[in-house]
C-alpha cells in the first residue's frame, strides 16, 4: 500500500509538472504572437515635478493585449520574455515605439527637455544596444536627453565590467540612466559609485512607508533624507514611485524630493491619450486634486 501511495505522488507530481510546463509554454507562445501580430501596446504613466504638479516626463510601460486572454502585465511577460531571449526583440519595440512618439510628445510639452523613460532588461544591455540608441537619434529624437533608460540593480549584477563599459558608451551619446526601484536591492549605493546614473527613483515600499506613521515610518524618512542629500550632493533629481495618496506627496515634498509618480498623478495610459493630456495643458493637468489647473 504504501508503494502504491509513493506512486500516486509521483503521478500527481508529474501531471502538476506538465501543467506548469504547459502554461509556460503558452505564454512564451502568447509573447511570440504578440511580437509578431503587434499586440504588444506602449503605455505612458506621467512623472509629475511635486512643487508645481507640472509632468516632466513620463515612463513607457508594456502591455499585452491577447484577443481571448485580454490584458496582461508585465509581471507575467517580462520574465518569460527574459528567459526566453525574447526580451532583445520585445526591448527594442519599446525604444522604437518610444522614439517614434517622444517628438511629439516634445512639442505638446512646451519643454525641450521631456522626456520618456523606458525600462531595460538585463538582457538588453549588449553590444547592440548603443548601436540601435544612435540609430534612433539620427532618425528622429529630438536629442538625447529625451530618453532616460531605467536600469534595475539586479539587471547590473551580471559580468559588471562589460555592463559598465556599454552604460558608459550609451552615456557618451548623451542619453541618460535612472536607478529603478531604489532600496530594494543591494548596495544600492555601490551601483550609484559605479555606474553613469542620472536619476533615483525611488521604490513604492518607501513611498507606502512615508504615508504611515509610527516605528517604521521613522526609518523610512531617515532613509529618504539619505537619498535626497545624496541626490543633491551627485546633482541627481530623485522620483518618489508609486505616489497614491496626498499625504503620500506632501510628506516627500517636504523631505525634499523633487520628482513624482503614481495613481494620484494619472495611471499609465495608452501613448496617444498621453499626447492628449499633455497638449491640452502643456502638461498642467492631472489627478493631483490641489495641481490640476495650469498656474496662470
Ligand atoms: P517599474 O519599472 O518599477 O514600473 C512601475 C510599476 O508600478 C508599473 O507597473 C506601474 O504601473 C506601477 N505603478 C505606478 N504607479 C503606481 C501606484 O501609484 N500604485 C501602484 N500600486 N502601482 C503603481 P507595471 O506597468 O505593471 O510594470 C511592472 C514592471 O514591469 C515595471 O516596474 C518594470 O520593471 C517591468 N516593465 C514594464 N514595462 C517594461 C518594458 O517595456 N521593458 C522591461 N524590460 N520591463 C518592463
Ligand atoms: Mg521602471
Ligand atoms: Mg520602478
Ligand atoms: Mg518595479
Amino acid at each position: 500500500r504504501a508503494k502504491e501511495t509513493g506512486r500516486n505522488r509521483v503521478e500527481r507530481f508529474e501531471r502538476r509538472l506538465a501543467e506548469a510546463l504547459l502554461v509556460r509554454q503558452t505564454q512564451e507562445q502568447d509573447v511570440r504572437s504578440g511580437l509578431a501580430k503587434g499586440w504588444f501596446e506602449l503605455t505612458i504613466q506621467p512623472i509629475v515635478r511635486l512643487a508645481t504638479g507640472r509632468m516632466v516626463g513620463g515612463e513607457a510601460l508594456l502591455r499585452l493585449h491577447h484577443p481571448t486572454r485580454g490584458l496582461v502585465m508585465p509581471a507575467e511577460f517580462i520574465p518569460v520574455a527574459e528567459e526566453t531571449g525574447l526580451i532583445e526583440e520585445l526591448g527594442r519595440l519599446v525604444l522604437r515605439e518610444a522614439a517614434r512618439i517622444i517628438p511629439a510628445l516634445v512639442a505638446a510639452a512646451r519643454n525641450p527637455d521631456f522626456f520618456v523613460s523606458v525600462n531595460l532588461s538585463g538582457g538588453q544591455v549588449n553590444r547592440d544596444l548603443p548601436n540601435l540608441l544612435s540609430e534612433l537619434l539620427e532618425t528622429g529624437l529630438p536629442g538625447p536627453s529625451n530618453l532616460v533608460l531605467e536600469i534595475m540593480e539586479t539587471a547590473l549584477l551580471e559580468d559588471a565590467d562589460e555592463v559598465n563599459e556599454i552604460l558608459s558608451e550609451i552615456s557618451r551619446l548623451g542619453i541618460r540612466f535612472a536607478l529603478d526601484d531604489f532600496g530594494t536591492g543591494y548596495s544600492s549605493l555601490n551601483y550609484v559609485d559605479r555606474f553613469p546614473v542620472s536619476m533615483i527613483k525611488v521604490d513604492r515600499s518607501f513611498t507606502r512607508s512615508i504615508g504611515q506613521d509610527g516605528e517604521q515610518n521613522r526609518r523610512t524618512r531617515a532613509l529618504m533624507r539619505t537619498t535626497v542629500t545624496l541626490g543633491r550632493e551627485l546633482g541627481l533629481p530623485i522620483v518618489a514611485e508609486g505616489i497614491e495618496r496626498v499625504e503620500e506627496r506632501d510628506r516627500m515634498l517636504e523631505l525634499g524630493v523633487d520628482l513624482g509618480q503614481g495613481y494620484l498623478f494619472a495611471r499609465p495610459m495608452p501613448a496617444r491619450d498621453f499626447l492628449e493630456l499633455l497638449a491640452a495643458s502643456a502638461g498642467y493637468r492631472t489627478n493631483d486634486p490641489d495641481r490640476s489647473a495650469p498656474p496662470d
